[in-house]
């Protein structure tokens, strides 16, 4: 495993990478790496011959300025963790590196309809964010192709939509599974700011979705959104649902009727005191 820190390096290797007709696969993260992030390297290792890795929690796409303080940034682990990997290159940028003459400077991205809603419309700015270091990142990281995790579904259509749509550029991009705890909580770096009885509440998420996967066509979206939800607020840890939503997989589209022959997705938003957590799960 290799560090880079300097945008300029970061660039020129995966240019002579390229040059020397290796294929690069490249996985962004905010680092405080777990399974699911070690996930996409793997992923991202089988299919190409360096896999970069940027660890860089980036504070435009945060719309609530305690949460980008408390994010949790464990550079030491993280490292330890990648070190046992093959072929890995991390890329760990300065604020600067990734916004020379800061933020303003740099291009803003907008998504329409997907700006809008679940996570576009509970976090206001978010995709903007996350439009504006994706799009410096790839610029940095021009590689084969970039790996990203369901977990943030939302996410990944507005990256895909970036790419293909906005920035036209060849990049492929490949979508992986969920990785979850044994008690089916999706792992995410927020997880470890939940106390004892929230970490217990947050399965309920998971089961939450899984009841609208068994029960999918055997009562009404609205129903299904409604059960859902109650279900997740029996939790005595759990302030709010943000949004529980049965949609087209591909537009997150709300269904025309209940009995649809389109590929659906249910998505949930759960905040905790302090913690917000999200989860998907495919129902096809
Ligand atoms: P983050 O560090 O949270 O920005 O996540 C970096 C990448 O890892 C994103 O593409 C996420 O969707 C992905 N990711 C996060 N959690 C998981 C998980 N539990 N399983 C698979 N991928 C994940």
């Amino acid at each position: 495993m290799k560090v880079l820190d300097k945008a300029d390096d970061v660039l020129a290797s995966v240019i002579n990478w390229k040059n020397d007709g290796r294929r690069v696969g490249f996985v962004p993260t905010m680092g405080a790496l777990h399974d699911g992030h070690l996930s996409l390297v793997r992923s991202s290792n089988a299919e190409n011959d360096v896999t970069v890795i940027s660890i860089f929690v980036n504070p435009t796409q945060f719309n609530d300025p305690l949460d980008f303080q408390k994010y949790p940034r464990t550079l030491q682990s993280d490292l330890a963790q990648l070190k046992k990997m093959e072929q890995v290159v991390v890329f760990h940028p300065r604020v600067e590196d990734i916004y020379p003459g800061g933020p303003d400077n740099q291009p803003m991205y907008h998504f329409g309809y997907l700006d809008h809603i679940l996570e576009g419309e509970h976090r206001a700015g978010h995709f903007a964010g996350v439009g504006q270091v994706v799009a410096r990142l790839l610029h940095l990281v021009p590689a084969n192709t970039v790996y990203l995790g369901q977990k943030d579904y939302q996410q990944s259509l507005v990256i895909k939509k970036l790419i293909v749509e906005i920035l036209g550029i060849p990049i492929e991009v490949v979508i992986c599974p969920i990785i979850r705890e044994p008690d089916g909580l999706a792992m995410s770096s927020r997880n470890v700011r939940l106390n004892v009885e929230q970490r217990k509440d947050a399965t309920l998420i998971f089961q939450a979705l899984q009841f609208v996967k068994s029960n999918l066509r055997h009562a009404s979206i609205e129903d299904l959104e409604r059960q859902a939800i109650n279900m997740i607020l029996k939790g005595n840890t759990i302030r709010e649902v943000d949004y529980f939503k049965i949609l087209l997989a591909d537009s997150l589209i709300a269904p025309e009727n209940d009995s649809t022959n389109e590929k659906l997705i249910t998505l949930t938003a759960v905040q905790f005191d302090g913690v917000r957590l999200i989860d998907n799960i495919l129902l096809y």
